[in-house]
């Protein structure tokens, strides 16, 4: 029944449809593999973050199933007033020690904790320095914090402290803040320099490492750790939900810092719990980082092949340096064009354009995983090949 205070939103829509921007949500049929059925047809998969295949795993299926059966479904309340469960705080402390920091707080996820973290810790008076293709979360908490938000060009270091030199003399905190792993163009901030930068101006400095954990340094532990800036970044967020295989976010950082969250991070105080299943996956998930390196090496071993792989064959991958291996074609069109041509030869890799990267810029983005096998890789290859070379991108 059309309603016409509603219509509105349909007009947005056809004007959605009209630009070809319209986007059906392509539907998983059964467990996130590296090949999966998508709408109906078995593709090869190089468009999820189960970097590690972590979303499958036996031990952390088991663990999920164990901790169902002994404390129930769901936490029932929020963290601050009845859902605070066992199961909650260890993982909280295994993810102090794993990124060897002091204290650690869960979020609902990633998106959460980013902005929960700034909203909290920046008033009106504050300034937030910001590299500009930073994640939509970071943005969204410099706007719920009121903060003034200035933006550095991507990875511009001299940039960003022309910045920090303007503003050196103005009161009020200041928060230097970016993404490790950039998760459209694959590539690593200049933390060193970054860190170096907030310590100089007295900046808090904070990592948002979403695409990095499971994936960079010593068994995952991240950007800082791949860098060896261990006490250098004051804040660090994660996500449970990317190479960690199930849902979630968490802050790294001082144990009053993380109480001051439990205090005055608003997704905590005023959002239910994750369920103890999800804890409890998320426990073996850290431990299979540690028990299974082989994962990580795997990982990276297929980036390289793949990488190289689709440079020889003469395609644009950008600036990658990680799994995240953008195709850059320009128009948005032929990306999703691209796109739809792989699907229909088997390999799913997502078109992406404008806004979420610039005009332009327009691509297809591929993710390969430790679970991936060679066959797989160069059979997608072959497929990227032929549709590159039909749709003149190479
Ligand atoms: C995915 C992502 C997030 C959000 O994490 P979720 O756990 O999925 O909410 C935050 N920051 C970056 C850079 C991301 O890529």
């Amino acid at each position: 029944m059309p309603k016409a205070q509603l219509q509105y939103l349909t007009d947005e829509l056809n004007k959605l449809r009209d630009q070809k921007l319209y986007q059906k949500l392509r539907v998983l049929e059964g467990e996130q593999l590296p090949v999966a059925r998508f709408d109906g047809r078995e593709v090869i998969n190089l468009s999820s973050n189960n970097y590690l295949g972590l979303t499958t795993h036996p031990k952390l299926k088991a663990r999920a199933i164990e901790a169902i059966e002994r404390y129930g479904v769901g936490s029932g309340a929020v963290r601050t007033i009845a859902g605070t469960m066992t199961i909650h705080m260890a993982l909280e402390e295994k993810i102090a020690r794993f990124k060897q920091v002091e204290a650690s707080v869960v979020f609902q996820s990633g998106f959460a904790a980013n902005a929960g973290t700034v909203a909290a810790i920046l008033g009106r008076e504050g300034v937030i320095i910001s590299d500009e293709l930073n994640h939509a979360s970071i943005i969204d908490g410099c706007r719920l914090s009121r903060a003034e938000i200035k933006v550095f060009p991507h990875k511009d270091v001299d940039a960003c402290e022309k910045i920090l030199k303007e503003i050196a003399v103005r009161p009020g905190r200041k928060l230097l803040i970016t993404d490790g792993v950039f998760s459209m163009d694959g590539d690593i901030a200049p933390l060193p320099e970054l860190a170096a930068l907030a310590e100089k101006f007295g900046c808090i400095m904070m990592l948002d490492d979403a695409h990095a954990s499971g994936v960079l340094g010593k068994n995952g532990r991240g950007t800082v750790d791949h860098f060896n800036l261990h006490g250098r970044v004051d804040i660090q967020v994660g996500t449970l939900s990317k190479a960690i295989g199930a849902l979630g976010g968490y802050v790294g950082s001082t144990r009053d810092t993380i109480q001051f969250l439990y205090h005055r991070a608003r997704p905590f105080l005023f959002s239910t719990s994750h369920p103890p299943s999800v804890a409890a996956t998320c426990l073996a998930a850290f431990e299979v980082l540690e028990e299974e390196p082989q994962l990580i090496e795997r990982l990276w071993a297929n980036t390289r092949f793949f990488k190289e792989s689709l440079k020889k064959l003469g395609f644009n991958t950008g600036m990658s340096e990680t799994p995240i291996t953008p195709v850059i074609v320009g128009d948005a069109a032929l990306a999703h064009e691209f796109s739809r041509q792989l699907f229909q030869q088997g390999v799913f890799a997502q078109s992406i354009g404008f806004p979420t990267v610039p005009q332009g810029k327009a691509r297809i983005r591929t993710i390969v995983t430790a679970t991936h096998t060679r066959e797989e890789l160069s059979r997608a290859l072959a497929i990227l090949e032929s549709v590159g070379k039909k749709l003149r991108i190479i």
